[in-house]
Formats: C-alpha cells, sequence, structure tokens
C-alpha cells in the first residue's frame, strides 16, 4: 500500500478476479475515484485521457448529465419488474425505438444484460428458425479469422480459433466453420464453396465493417454486400453482431446502414446504455420473427434472463437515444474521423507501423513488429493517457464528445509510442 491508496484497495484486491488478467502477474490495477468527460480520476488525484471509453461504451463521455436524470428517476420510480408476465414503460420505449432506427425490417428486439448473451440469443435464435420452420437441425454456423463475439461457450465458437483468446478452450468447444472475410472474389468463391458443402449451417455471423477486439480489422462494404450475397443464395441467415460498431461508432448509427447492407438477426450493447448501466439487444427481421410466430407455443424462443429489458438499463438506453437525437453525436464522430485521419495518417511513414486504419471514431496504428503490451500500457499511464494496445494494434475509440485537447493529448502519446517502437 502506497501512503495514497485508498483504504478498499488492498484486501479487496486479494479477492477481486479480474478479467483477463493473470492474478499472479499481473500489475496493478489504477484504483479510481470518479469519472468525468473523457477523463478519469485515479485515486491519488491525477487524471487520464481516456482513449477507450471505457471498452467503448461511454460515447457521450462519462457523466452525462442527461443519462445520470435519467437513471436517477427510473431508479426512484422502479428499479425493474421482470419482463415474464409483466411489463413497463421503458422496455416498450426502446425496442419500438430500435425497431424504427434498426435496417431494414429488423423490428423485433429481445434484450439481454451483455454483448456476449445477445450474441448467444441471435445464435439460439438462428438455431431454432430453423428447427421451427423445416424441423432440420442446422446447429453450426460460419465465422470469420479475426472475429471476436464474446466469452460464452457459444460465442467463444465464433470467435478466431487460432489468434483469439480462446484457443486454450478449443477442445471443449463446438466445432464451427471458420473462413476468411470475402474481401475479394477469390474469398467469396471460397466462402461460396463452403457454404454450399454444409448443411448444417444455421447463419453465418460477422462485426460489419471492423473486427473489434481482433484488433480493429476494417473490411469495406463491399465484402458485407459479398457476404449477403452468399448467405441469400445458400438460404443460411446472416448475423451482424454490432456490439462494438453499433451506435455511430463507424460514421452512421449502425454499420449495417453505413455498408447499406440488412442482416437477419443484429446484436447490440455496450454504447446502448452510454456506458451507464449493461444492456444488450438482439434485434430480428420480420422473417426471422415470423418463424417463431405461431399457435404452438413449443416454437417459442426459448430464453428468458432474469434481468431482461431491465427498466434502468432501458430508460438510460432511452436517454441515450434522445442524446442522439439532440446532441450533434454523428457530425462529431465525423470530425473525430478527420481529425484521426489527420493525427495518424502521417504514423504510415514509420518503419515501426505496418498500416494505418481510420473508420469513424476508430483509428489504429497496426505496428510491424509485437512489443511488450504491459510495458507500453504503463508508459501511456506515465503520459497522462488510457490507451490499452490489441496485440500489436495500438487504437483509439474514445467518446465522441472528447475536446480537442484531449485528443490531441491521446495523439501525441500515440505518436510519441510509434517513434519508442522505431
Ligand atoms: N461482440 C463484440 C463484437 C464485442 O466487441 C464484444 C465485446 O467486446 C462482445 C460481443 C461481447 O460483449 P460483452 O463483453 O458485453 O459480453
Amino acid at each position: 500500500m502506497t501512503h495514497c491508496d485508498p483504504d478498499w484497495l488492498d484486501e479487496g484486491l486479494v479477492h477481486l478476479w479480474r478479467p483477463y488478467t493473470q492474478m499472479k502477474t499481473a500489475p496493478r490495477p489504477l484504483p479510481t475515484r470518479a469519472t468525468r468527460g473523457s477523463r478519469i480520476v485515479l485515486a491519488d488525484g491525477r487524471e487520464l485521457v481516456d482513449g477507450i471509453a471505457s471498452w467503448w461504451t461511454a460515447v457521450h463521455g462519462y457523466n452525462h448529465p442527461a443519462l445520470l436524470d435519467a437513471a436517477a428517476r427510473q431508479l426512484s420510480q422502479m428499479p425493474h419488474v421482470m419482463l415474464g408476465g409483466l411489463v413497463h414503460e421503458q422496455a416498450c420505449r426502446l425496442a419500438a425505438r430500435l425497431a424504427a432506427i434498426a435496417p431494414g425490417d429488423l423490428d423485433y428486439v429481445f434484450f439481454s444484460e451483455s454483448g456476449s448473451v445477445a450474441v448467444e440469443v441471435a445464435m439460439k435464435m438462428a438455431v431454432q428458425y430453423w428447427r421451427n420452420l423445416t424441423g432440420e437441425t442446422r446447429a453450426r454456423f460460419a465465422c470469420f479469422r479475426g472475429g471476436y463475439h464474446g466469452d460464452t461457450f457459444a460465442t467463444m465458437s465464433v470467435c478466431d480459433p487460432e489468434e483469439g483468446m480462446h484457443a486454450l478452450f478449443a477442445d471443449a468447444l463446438p466445432v464451427q466453420h471458420v473462413a476468411d472475410l470475402p474481401t475479394d472474389e477469390a474469398a467469396a468463391a471460397r466462402l461460396e464453396t463452403l457454404l454450399a458443402a454444409h448443411d448444417d449451417i444455421a447463419a453465418v455471423i460477422v462485426e460489419p465493417l471492423v473486427q473489434g477486439a481482433g484488433g480493429m480489422r476494417m473490411h469495406d462494404a463491399a465484402t458485407l454486400r459479398r457476404l449477403r450475397a452468399l448467405c441469400d443464395a445458400a438460404g443460411v441467415l446472416l448475423i451482424f453482431d454490432e456490439i462494438f460498431t453499433g451506435f455511430g461508432r463507424t460514421g452512421a448509427m449502425f454499420a449495417a446502414e453505413k455498408a447499406g447492407v440488412a442482416p437477419d438477426v443484429m446484436t447490440l450493447g455496450k454504447a446502448l446504455t452510454g456506458g451507464v448501466a449493461p444492456l444488450a439487444a438482439t434485434v430480428a427481421s420480420r422473417r426471422v420473427f415470423e418463424a417463431f410466430y405461431d399457435d404452438d407455443p413449443g416454437k417459442a424462443l426459448m430464453h428468458g434472463p432474469t434481468y431482461t429489458g431491465h427498466a434502468l438499463g432501458c430508460a438510460v438506453a432511452n436517454a441515450s437515444l434522445d442524446l442522439f437525437e439532440r446532441e450533434p453525436r454523428l457530425a462529431q464522430v465525423e470530425a473525430l474521423e478527420k481529425a484521426l485521419r489527420a493525427a495518424l495518417g502521417p504514423l504510415a511513414a514509420s518503419p515501426a507501423v505496418a498500416d494505418v486504419r481510420v473508420l469513424g471514431a476508430v483509428g489504429a496504428v497496426e505496428t510491424a513488429r509485437p512489443f511488450d503490451v504491459e510495458a507500453l500500457r504503463a508508459w501511456f499511464i506515465e503520459r497522462g493517457v488510457f490507451i490499452r494496445p490489441l496485440g500489436q494494434a495500438i487504437y483509439l475509440a474514445p467518446a465522441y464528445t472528447i475536446g480537442a485537447e484531449d485528443l490531441a493529448a491521446l495523439a501525441r502519446a500515440v505518436a510519441d509510442a510509434v517513434e519508442r517502437l522505431e
């Protein structure tokens, strides 16, 4: 314990099992005291400029008063009631609003409390869709190298099996069909062959336009158009996992909208509540919903998490959608894209850099060689910024409301990191 550590820290750290963390060797996490705007205030009073908005959630910045007011109002009125046999205003309003803004005829919204579960629900929907419609067992999925869809068993199985975080579990997971994204005609032809060769595929799942946790790898709209055409030709469902890309991150409300391609099922999470409460959603098209809509109770979607449609989460998500309507969020993302291009683009000339990628409010610098990720994270913190590289990608995915000065501090830190790696 140092002189300024809070009194809850030492004992808590013995018991708090932290995410993706080797508890024996990992550096101590930084105790925090507060958040505001794009900054995290540490217990010792230091402030860090946050480059990644708490795992990409806090898109309006931290502590936006409209979100906090909505949360306080909902908590004082009714924190939550279960959706089995009951319903409440915030879930109804949010479902209708998401249906109205989601692309195509994605009109039917199932709520859960984490992105992984939203993807699980999408996968269950796809399997049960075929069961309900034709009686077939189609229990497998086609997924892509570089993909990440969550940490539960089913979602781990559709992550990249080699480079992903879950190789350790490979033997324990259902085996899926792993393909390359159809970024060109040759890859499209390979995927076409794969889809034609297997009649056990319920759906293809993809992170549209940006594979986030896999290292901010980007592809174009044509890739998604090819994918849509291949799924239609093979008659399989297409799931867009927009848990990272949803709510403006790529420059449009959804990557599907930006690309002009509508999936059959879309998953949402993270920025849905602007980072204030855990909530996720699986949004299905009419085609999918109709396979469940029947006089036969056995065709109902067999899923029901305790906290589905959590009233606090839904209230904050409604307030977040209000902010997208009331404040110029997408224009801010457009400005952020320009600023990120201007700041990170020139780094492509460095021998330490293999690639620079920018889309909407995401900017990534891929290094030419691996580096000591922990050491770089610590170095960023010393410089007053919170940036956590993924593999060889040093990336920024800040709040859309970040001010010019804080953005400049992040960009400077990335540029200095690149210089250090030269
Ligand atoms: N899908 C994508 C594309 C994600 O980026 C993530 C999380 O990073 C998930 C699913 C899992 O979401 P959660 O961590 O909320 O379970």
